[in-house]
């Protein structure tokens, strides 16, 4: 295990280790940033309306027209205070936060056929700015002398993390890998946000001092929960998911089969070389299996396929990055069901049939899709079974289940993010990590 105190300079080597040729560096930003008069273009075209359902529609509730407002007026040090106030990841969310279906979505002027504000946009330029000026907000709370274990070092641990360190308590970030940041590190589509961002605001966040990180832990095997709960006056659980799901068809142990979060993994944080491939085929029709095809294509693979077991309107993934997917030339296969891997050694082909509107195979219909690549975005296995003895604490379909507050059914157990919502956005992480935080120290104060 390595220990690192955030109070010292001990841990702020996590980008100096980043390797410098990885590949995720040859995307372009998708979304320009504003320059100081575009943002203030846009922040003035804002009504502030006073029942603002842009607030409603985002998960952390930022003060949206407030600090849209501040914006306008010149005070983009007031506007960020404004957004991580709320949201301590409001850098990382104004990059991947889906706003289409969030608070731009829901911006009136969508009712008016006018375009709506641009909402990430401008949290954006804000937040850009304060980590630019190095403006830090939020200082550590007056020692309460009471501590919390936090089980996974992502979003929402992170997020709990901080919110904690305000009220005052010790903190212990359990992490088993050797960078913190989780998916938005390692899994955030490099065209909405790199590796050196995330890690840039994880240094941000964890310079609150005071949050102390184990690497290279894997829970309960390196510590038991009994050890957790003996150290801590609570713990939240925050590991969020486990491997790519495996598709077990005849051929699965070729060479050239991978895991869209492990492909992903790789190339953001490694130099990947896809020279041989010149077709490549991903079976999902989720966000990860769009972001898959997209950043195939980014990466120089001359064609890329998307196949789906059902019709092109019933993918799970955003309409808006389908359609993208779709300009940068990503080929569409629907209603095909995969049935063997083909290949000798390395696979070269994906063998399927055709479905029909029920998903049942068309007898006569098989044929082979070519592929030196193939990923794998069907979905990601849940770590309910690491609770499992964990007295109290209760899964269902292998997530962890909580009340509103994130509370488990162990009194001093909570747990929000990816494994409890089986694998929602980098906001809700923030939001779930946040109350947890709030209710814990409810919990400990009251104790
Ligand atoms: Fe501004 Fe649109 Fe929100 Fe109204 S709904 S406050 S116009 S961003």
């Amino acid at each position: 295990d390595v220990a690192c105190d955030w109070s010292s300079d001990v841990c702020s080597s996590d980008l100096d280790e980043l390797d410098p040729e990885r590949s995720e560096q040859v995307f372009e930003d998708f979304k320009k940033a504003y320059t100081a008069n575009q943002a203030i273009v846009e922040a003035n075209r804002c009504l502030y309306c006073s029942d603002a359902p842009c607030i409603t529609a985002c998960p952390t509730g930022i003060d949206i027209p407030s600090f849209i407002r501040k914006i306008s007026t010149r005070n983009t040090e007031g506007s960020a205070r404004t957004i991580f106030a709320s949201n301590i990841l409001g850098m990382s969310c104004s990059r991947v936060c889906p706003v289409e279906t969030l608070c731009v979505g829901d911006c009136v002027f969508n009712e008016m056929g006018v375009p709506p504000i641009q909402i990430g946009k401008l949290q954006r330029y804000a937040t850009d700015m304060a980590f630019e000026k190095d403006w830090t907000f939020f200082e550590a709370g007056a020692d309460t002398g009471k501590s919390v274990g936090i089980v996974g070092g992502g979003p929402a641990g992170l997020a709990a993390a901080h919110r904690l360190r305000r009220f005052g308590h010790a903190v212990t970030i359990y992490e088993k890998r050797d960078i913190l940041g989780g998916l938005n590190t390692f899994g955030v589509a490099p065209y909405k946000m790199r590796a050196d961002a995330a890690l840039s605001e994880v240094e941000w966040v964890m310079s609150i001092g005071g949050i102390t990180v184990e690497h290279g832990v894997t829970i309960p095997e390196t510590h038991s929960w009994d050890d957790l709960l003996g150290k801590h006056e609570a713990i939240f659980l925050a590991f969020g998911l486990g491997p790519d799901t495996r598709l077990e068809l005849p051929g699965s142990n070729l060479d050239g089969i991978v895991g869209a979060v492990d492909f992903i993994e790789d190339f953001k944080l490694k130099a990947m070389d896809l020279s041989a491939v010149k077709q490549a085929v991903v079976i999902g029709g989720g966000n990860t299996a769009l972001d898959a095809v997209r950043e195939l294509r980014g990466l120089g693979v001359p064609e890329v396929t998307l196949a789906y077991r059902g019709a092109e309107d019933q993918m799970g993934g955003y309409a808006h990055e389908w359609s993208a997917g779709k300009d940068e030339g990503v080929i569409s296969a629907f209603n095909l069901q995969p049935v063997a891997y083909e290949g000798q050694g390395q696979v070269d082909g994906l063998r399927v049939v055709r479905t029909d509107a029920d998903k049942k195979p068309i007898p006569g219909s098989a044929h082979t899709l070519p592929a030196q690549l193939v990923v794998l975005a069907v979905g990601q296995s849940k770590l309910g079974e690491l609770v499992s003895d964990l007295d109290g604490v209760e899964t269902k379909w292998g997530r962890v289940v909580t009340t509103e507050s994130g509370q488990t059914g162990h009194p001093r157990v909570f747990a929000g993010g990816d494994c409890t919502n089986g694998g929602k956005e980098v906001v809700n992480g923030v939001a779930e990590g946040r109350d947890a935080a709030i209710a814990i120290h409810s919990m400990i104060s009251e104790a």
